[in-house]
């Protein structure tokens, strides 16, 4: 059962610790797309706005403040699966070192 008390991402479980939310995330990540490959913008929207359902009360977000239950390193690794085989090992790779959040880390 999950604790109160205690915010965490709803995907990974672990405690929210750089509480960046999905939407700001995501004008960083557009920002990089529309120099790597804008005909995939579209698809980052689209899913950006699947995240978006997942607010509700929880973390704010340390640049707007918005709620957030998602964390910056499940988000930005969805979207580098989301992405991956579009981008190319080489852009994909560069995404993993521009958004690192986390993403490299080891299990535990
Ligand atoms: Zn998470
Ligand atoms: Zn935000």
């Amino acid at each position: 059962m999950p604790q109160t008390g205690e915010e965490r991402c709803v995907i990974c479980q672990e405690a929210i610790t750089n509480p960046i939310c999905p939407d700001c995330l995501h004008r960083e990540i557009e920002q990089w797309l529309l120099d790597k490959n804008k005909s995939l913008v579209p698809k980052l929207r689209s899913y950006t706005w699947i995240f978006g359902m997942f607010r509700h009360e929880g973390t704010g977000c340390v640049i707007c403040g918005s709620d957030m239950q998602v964390c910056a390193h499940c988000y930005c690794s969805d979207i580098h699966e989301l992405l991956r085989d579009e981008l190319g090992q080489e852009d994909a790779d560069d995404f993993l070192f521009s958004f690192n959040f986390e993403l490299d880390r080891e299990a535990g």
